[in-house]
């Protein structure tokens, strides 16, 4: 495909530096691109230059993580000001509410006869290229197999880090009105990611999906890599019920996961897609 909206670098959990992915990008037919990685703009100005550099269309992206009925959704931002102060401060809170979440995971293996776990999960972060970021579970399973407490990363999800256990602290995310409150008053457009990810009935995601519209958004991701077919016609059927736009994405994290950059199922030709609406439109602002 010629357009990818959705794919990720090691500014989030993908494999692949922002250059390298949008060399790799280009390789592979994409000529839009917006890279999307999970609450953090950290990768943008580095797409943008390398987009520039091909000659290719950037388009601002992320991908945000939210709460609604019960679960962590995922919701998509395009086309925004990278500077905008809105999403600017939403990613600010969610970078400070990791740090404090690494930091109560320290104090409860530290009680555990395990201290040090921050400095260490740290230390093995900045190995692999220091982002900033707060480390998270697979950086203190890594400390806690080199400081010889588990014998390796699977077991130190099974006896500390894994659902469940001492070291499982739940981020604090912002709501679904929330998060897409922050992308309009940021003039982003939004798009719901994946909405057969989530382990919901058919009611359920009706619902989820009506209030997304509700609160302000404009799309839904109708494809999300090879996505089964007939995946691909529920999400139609419900972007034509409830008038939205499609958006469509690899959702590729690296190479040799599930899928390639570029590559997602055809979207039905009857459908508004929502990458047409960048060059001529700016989303309203509320
Ligand atoms: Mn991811
Ligand atoms: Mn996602
Ligand atoms: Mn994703």
């Amino acid at each position: 495909m010629n357009v990818d909206l959705h794919c990720h670098s090691t500014a989030s959990d993908g494999a692949l530096a922002p250059t390298v992915l949008v060399n790799r990008a280009f390789e592979h037919g994409v000529r839009t691109l917006a890279l999307t990685d999970h609450d953090t703009l950290e990768g943008q100005l580095e797409a943008r230059a390398a987009a520039a550099a091909l000659g290719m269309q950037w388009v601002s992206g992320v991908e945000m993580s939210c709460t609604w009925g019960g679960a962590t959704i995922h919701v998509l931002g395009y086309g925004f000001a990278l500077d905008a102060p809105p999403l600017q401060a939403a990613i600010e809170q969610l970078h400070h509410g990791r740090w404090l979440r690494a930091e109560e995971i320290d104090r409860k293996l530290a009680i555990k006869g395990m201290p040090g776990a921050l400095d260490g999960a740290r230390a093995l972060q900045m190995e692999l290229g220091d982002s900033g970021n707060a480390p998270a579970r697979p950086h203190f399973a890594d400390f806690l197999v080199r400081a010889g407490y588990v014998k390796d990363r699977a077991e130190a999800f099974r006896k500390w880090l894994g659902a469940g256990k001492l070291g499982d602290v739940k981020q604090h995310w912002p709501t679904l009105e929330e998060t897409v409150a922050t992308l309009r008053r940021s003039n982003a457009w939004v798009s719901l990611a994946h909405p057969l990810h989530y382990d919901f009935t058919r009611s359920k995601r009706r619902k989820l999906v009506g209030d997304f519209l509700q609160a302000g958004g404009h799309a839904i991701e109708v494809v999300n890599g090879m996505q089964p077919a007939e995946q691909v016609g529920t999400l139609s059927i419900l972007a034509r019920e409830f008038g939205l736009l499609a958006s469509a994405g690899s959702d590729f994290h690296g190479p040799g996961a599930w899928g390639e950059i570029g590559a997602w199922r055809p979207l039905p030709e009857d459908l508004p897609p929502l990458w047409c609406r960048f060059k001529h439109e700016q989303p309203s602002t509320v």
